[in-house]
């Protein structure tokens, strides 16, 4: 199983990722390259990370997330057209022009623009061009600057471990945007011959109750060398069983049927201990993006902190975090330098109540930078951990761990208000036998 953080508030996430040294990949959204790209190229050769890019080209259907807003209003140009997001305006004004003039109706991208073959052409070669180009770049030019300054540069070996083919989200697979995706995969592969890329299976989740649909997607997705899935507003801790028993059971089909390496695009606690049915990755964004709807605005609120619970393998909201650091020594669990820091504190106020609870209330409203740091470095530091253990514990050990864990978030439940995951998935992997 490896682990893949998708960068998305980049500016905040760039010195925690630092922090450690564990294996693991990012995930690059092609806006960011094109947005911070010289800061990008100069973080990339300094964090040693192998990465991919996100093409994220299905948000030109649904481009409410594409569009400037000021005070919750979208915003016009001169000509009355509506204004792009800075970072996604570079991005659409390199794959084409023209689109950006297409925004005044909102819907950039209709599927008859790619009955055009030149189009069709054009956003294939620019794709690859992309995520061939832009980071290697903006780090090439970095190493011929310290060249110049005399100092010491580093190898500048490019660590992009696959290319992404372009993708739409598609609500079942008789969706023309299905097609355009295999014809998308199709052309990607003539462009690049044998070199390494995958294909997204952006589509509605509804897709986990069809039957043998395994199989036509393994055939139609023959020509890439994996599959990124995306299924659209799937998020693990709030599916029913039954649902999440669907997906263990798509994920293998998949795996069985395509012998491909399959990617969760967007996964929370589940994903990693799937690795045991043929999933080979998983991914989400430090405390955010563990799931997405591909048809609705996503807005990460800074605002909001979200605290990842290690042994119930979920994340509770803002009000329950405060309640949590209120009644609970988080040391128990966990013992990152965050968790480390709450337990010392409450041990110093061990006989004053009122004032433990003060310093608490103060995290929330003085000191949220710190507070937002330490739950995304304690969440990195878990996941790593879980992940770590999944790749080298047997299947009773795990299990085992599991029984335990269940048993320490049983304590949540009530006044966190959790369902403690870890009994789900420990429901789920009844079945593993070595
Ligand atoms: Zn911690």
């Amino acid at each position: 199983m490896r682990y893949y953080v998708r960068l998305a508030r980049y500016t905040l996430e760039k010195d925690i990722l630092l922090e450690f040294s564990e294996d693991f990949g990012l995930i690059i959204p092609a806006n960011l390259v094109k947005y911070y790209n010289k800061s990008l190229g100069s973080y990339m050769k300094k964090h040693q990370k192998s990465y991919f890019i996100d093409p994220l080209t299905y948000v030109f259907t649904h481009p409410a997330n594409m569009l400037k807003k000021q005070s919750g209003k979208l915003e016009r140009n001169s000509k009355g057209k509506y204004k792009l997001k800075k970072s996604y305006e570079k991005l659409v004004e390199d794959i084409d022009p023209y689109l950006i003039e297409q925004f005044i109706d909102k819907i950039p991208i209709q599927p008859n623009y790619f009955l055009e073959p030149d189009n069709v052409d054009r956003f294939v070669k620019k794709n690859i061009q992309i995520q061939k180009e832009s980071l290697s770049e903006a780090s090439e030019k970095i190493s011929r600057y310290e060249q110049l300054i005399g100092e010491e540069s580093e190898e500048n070996d490019n660590r992009l471990e696959f290319f992404v083919a372009p993708y739409f989200y598609a609500d079942r697979i008789t969706d023309p945007w299905y097609a355009i995706n295999i014809e998308l995969i199709n052309l990607t592969r003539e462009y690049l011959g044998e070199s390494l890329f995958y294909g997204v299976l952006c589509i509605n989740k509804n897709i986990l109750y069809q039957r043998d649909i395994a199989e036509v997607i393994a055939e139609d997705y023959d020509n890439c060398d994996g599959i990124l899935l995306f299924l659209s507003d799937f998020h693990s801790e709030r599916e029913s069983l039954a649902t999440l028993s669907r997906f263990k059971e798509f994920v293998y089909s998949l795996s069985q049927e395509t012998g491909k390496p399959i990617i969760n695009l967007y996964g929370a606690g589940l994903s990693p201990f799937l690795d045991k049915y043929g999933l080979s990755g998983t991914a989400s964004g430090l405390c955010i993006l563990e799931s997405r709807n591909a048809n609705e605005e996503y807005g990460f609120s800074i605002a909001r902190i979200k605290h990842y619970i290690p042994s119930s393998h979920e994340k509770i909201t803002e009000d329950n975090f405060r309640t949590y650091l209120r009644s609970f020594d988080p040391i128990e669990e966990c013992k990152c330098s965050f968790c480390s820091y709450i337990s010392q504190i409450r041990e110093r106020y061990i006989n004053n109540q009122p004032q433990y609870l003060d310093h608490i209330a103060n995290l929330f409203t003085s000191e949220r930078g710190f507070l937002m740091k330490g739950a995304m470095t304690h969440f990195l530091e878990n996941r790593l951990k879980e992940v770590e253990k999944i790749n080298t514990l047997t299947s009773p050990k795990l299990l085992e761990i599991l029984h335990d864990e269940t048993a320490l978030a049983k304590r949540y439940e009530l006044s966190l208000d959790t369902n403690n995951f870890s009994e789900t998935i420990l429901n789920l992997l009844e079945d593993w036998t070595k």
